[in-house]
């Protein structure tokens, strides 16, 4: 029987966000964003281990609590750029060749764990893997060097990318040495390297990257619904 395990690079400094602090350290109800994260995914009975890369310089992890995550592990791995975190956070773990990892943004912190499951039920017996994803509901537009619009894209098949994206280990590993490491933005573009087509598995749009600082409030909003 392959296992399940999930790994989270959090080594970014979330550059984009323009805090002093990386994002998933940002706070969240009174805790680390990324600790939503974690907990969501130890909560999946499927997941035997959380492993969380952090950048080695990573100044803030210490300063909270995270024992009350159960399957939490973590390493000080992370490189420079997310492909990179997750090759070495993949050598840290000792999976098997064949055990699966479920690779998710530390970012993504309103995951609901049934999205999980509906991954994991989907591609458990999958030749590939895949990933949770979302069909392109606007219309897409093309813009030019002066932010007007070159083109308009047809949204017929296109599909965005989230995470969890869930691949064989020694796979994974294989597709992440091809590189080059710092242009893959995703797993699943490293497996389509090999030749391979992930599957797409339909994800849920409370499952964004909290990415600019407006973000924020809708992340709060979404856990506190959660609450009920
Ligand atoms: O920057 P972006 O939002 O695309 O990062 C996605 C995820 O990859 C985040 O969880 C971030 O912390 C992580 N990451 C990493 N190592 C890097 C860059 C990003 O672990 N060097």
């Amino acid at each position: 029987m392959s296992r399940y395990l999930a790994l989270v690079p959090a080594a970014g400094s979330g550059s984009r966000f323009g805090a002093p602090s990386p994002k998933q350290y940002l706070q969240l109800d009174g805790k680390p964003l990324m600790w939503h994260t974690l907990a969501t995914l130890a909560a999946v009975p499927a997941i035997e281990r959380v492993a969380l890369v952090i950048s080695p310089g990573d100044e803030w992890f210490d300063s909270y609590r995270w024992d009350d995550i159960a399957k939490l592990e973590v390493h000080r791995v992370g490189g420079a750029s997310r492909a990179e975190s997750v090759q070495n956070g993949l050598a840290a773990l000792a999976a098997a060749d064949d055990d699966w990892v479920l690779v998710h943004d530390a970012a993504r912190c309103c995951l609901s764990v049934a999205a999980v499951e509906r991954l994991i039920a989907t591609l458990g017996d999958d030749a590939v893997g895949g990933l949770l994803a979302l069909p392109v509901a606007d219309t897409v537009k093309r813009a030019n060097a002066e932010q007007r619009v070159s083109a308009t894209v047809p949204r017929e098949r296109l599909w965005l990318a989230q995470t969890p994206q869930m691949f064989r280990a020694g796979r994974l590993a294989e597709a992440l040495a091809k590189g080059p490491v710092d242009i893959i933005t995703d797993e699943a573009s490293a497996i389509e390297q090999l030749g391979l087509q992930p599957r797409l598995v339909e994800g849920e749009a409370q499952n964004f990257k909290v990415t600019w600082p407006r973000d924020l409030a809708l992340a709060k909003a979404l856990l506190a619904t959660r609450r009920g």
